[in-house]
């Protein structure tokens, strides 16, 4: 297939666009690198600087599918900063899901997120849990989640958007180098490089077993895997939701304990206040995306995984 990967020069999009690539299809990564890297665009794909709402023009081409990756990704910013969101995720999608009805273009995989979910009432999360994010970031991917489904509808688009949970581990070349790093192991492997002195747990005092927040965490190669699925079975006119974890929930303490067997290193941790929108535990049931993708977790250990993950944080 002919693929516009939106977002292929971050995280996630650059390892889905070189497992893409690997699998056959022709690649065209189209990034403003904002928050993304022109390396990390994986060699054998095109490469376009320039914003996924502006798709219109590339799309003319002629394209099988999109795999819209590009959005701001920070929740304590969609806080502080809603429009950031509101216009940078919801008004870019909704430009980038017009410009496909027009062109013809008739498939899409969404990056969606646990975050649509909010506080859970029961774990793990099912995708017909309700939705309530808790903050702007969620709620701005349930917008989308929300317009991809009447587009499907009344277009005939085959859709499917994918609820991450925590994404974690590294491909090759490819993996987390964000420059405001928020995520909790990234910023463990930075204490134990010696690029911060520790890390801070954001609360102690949360009703789980040692305290700390429980997390769900995805491989991102695994996390490729169910893109790729998700395009060989996106049926026309229709939009299917998935969750995407593990299965199984670690706290920031196992986290960083793990980090600490994997590296070697002691890495101080403190404990500092809660964060505001945090939810205790996020844990996904991704029952529907094994039974009907056929989607089956590799790489759960969560020493594999912050393996992976130092192997590129030490390389970069
Ligand atoms: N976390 C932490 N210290 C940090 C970064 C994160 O204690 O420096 C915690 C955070 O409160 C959450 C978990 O680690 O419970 C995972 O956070 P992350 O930002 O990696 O992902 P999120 O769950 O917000 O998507």
């Amino acid at each position: 297939m002919k693929l516009l990967v939106t977002g292929g020069a971050g995280y996630v999009g650059s390892v889905n666009a070189a497992r893409l690539l690997e699998a056959g299809h022709e690649v065209v990564v189209l990034d403003d690198l904002s928050t993304g890297h022109a390396d990390a665009v994986p060699h054998g794909a095109r490469f376009v600087e320039g914003d996924a709402g502006d798709a219109g023009s590339l799309l003319a081409e002629g394209f099988d599918g999109v795999l819209h990756f590009a959005a701001k990704s920070l929740v304590g910013e969609s806080m502080e900063n809603p429009a950031k969101y509101w216009h940078g995720n919801v008004g870019t999608a909704l430009n980038l899901l017009d410009a496909m009805r027009d062109n013809g273009t008739p498939r899409l995989v969404f990056s969606s997120t646990a975050a649509t979910y909010g506080e859970p009432e029961e774990v793990p999360i099912k995708e017909s849990a309700p939705t309530w994010p808790t903050n702007t970031y969620g709620a701005s991917k349930l917008a989308i989640d929300l317009a991809i489904t009447s587009y499907a509808a009344a277009h005939g688009l085959a859709a499917v958007s994918l609820r991450y949970f925590n994404v974690a581990g590294a491909y090759m070349n490819y993996g987390e180098r964000h420059t405001v790093e928020t995520h909790l192991i990234p910023i463990v492997l930075q204490v134990a490089l010696g690029q911060r002195e520790q890390v801070q747990m954001y609360g102690d005092d949360w009703p789980t077993e040692d305290g700390t927040c429980i997390r769900d965490y995805v491989h991102v190669v695994d996390l490729a895997d169910a893109h790729q699925l998700a395009l060989q079975h996106a049926e026309p006119g229709t939009h299917r939701i998935y969750n995407l974890g593990s299965g199984s929930g670690f706290s920031v303490k196992q986290v960083i304990d793990t980090c600490r067997q994997v590296t070697g290193h002691a890495i101080p941790a403190t404990v500092a206040p809660r964060r505001a929108g945090d939810p205790a535990v996020l844990v996904a049931s991704s029952e529907r995306a094994q039974e009907e993708l056929g989607w089956k977790p590799q790489r759960t250990d969560l020493a594999s995984i912050v393996s992976d993950a130092w192997e590129f944080a030490r390389k970069h």
